[in-house]
């Protein structure tokens, strides 16, 4: 498959994965005519942890984790923060892209959605941001934090939301994970604020 019919493949999954959670449909609506952005392929040192191991998943979820992994050599992947920031053990075992975003993979001005992968015993620290949040989790699980939120362990889809501003934190156990993330309002391109 080229890396065009891949990365196409994986924006049609998504959208099947976000128009099939009703959390995540109601959200915002996904993001319609995109132009595709020419962004070069980028590696992270994680994308090993997560092609070996990319976490359990939902007959549901499986047509999205298979995609994922199918368009991850091709894909821009990035990991945002400073090693002072975060540490080196983080920045190793955590990547992101932007699959819909004012960055591509595919332009939208006005809309952010990310796929997310942490490897297993991380603590992604406290960390804050203008745009509202929805999370799903698209295989594995892992333990989400929010000020004001009981502490909550999800699995494959499972929703979180965090409003405006509002303090998260996430920690992974034995178990990877792999987020579908989509933000609306505010800054569609804020690094978040990180620190306890
Ligand atoms: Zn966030």
């Amino acid at each position: 498959m080229s890396a065009e019919a891949a990365i196409d493949t994986l924006f049609e999954a998504a959208r099947g994965w976000y128009e099939g959670l009703p959390a995540m449909a109601g959200f915002a609506p996904w993001p319609e005519g995109l132009e595709r952005v020419d962004l070069p392929p980028q590696s992270q040192p994680a994308l090993r942890d997560f092609v070996a191991h990319p976490g359990e998943t939902t007959a549901q979820g499986r047509a999205l984790l298979q995609a994922t992994l199918a368009a991850a050599p091709y894909l821009h992947w990035c990991t945002a923060y400073d090693e002072a920031e975060v540490g080196r053990n983080f920045l190793d075992r955590f990547c992101f892209c932007e699959l819909a975003s004012p960055v591509g993979h595919f332009h939208a001005p006005d809309a952010r959605i990310t796929l997310a992968y942490w490897g297993p015993g991380l603590w992604y620290d406290w960390h804050w941001h203008k745009a509202e949040e929805l999370y799903s989790v698209v295989s594995g699980g892992a333990e989400f934090l929010a000020q004001g939120l009981p502490d909550a362990h999800l699995g494959p889809e499972d929703t979180r939301l965090h409003t405006s501003d509002q303090p998260h934190a996430m920690r992974t156990h034995d178990a990877p994970v792999l987020t579908l993330v989509a933000w609306r309002g505010g800054d569609m391109t804020q690094k978040p604020d990180i620190g306890s």
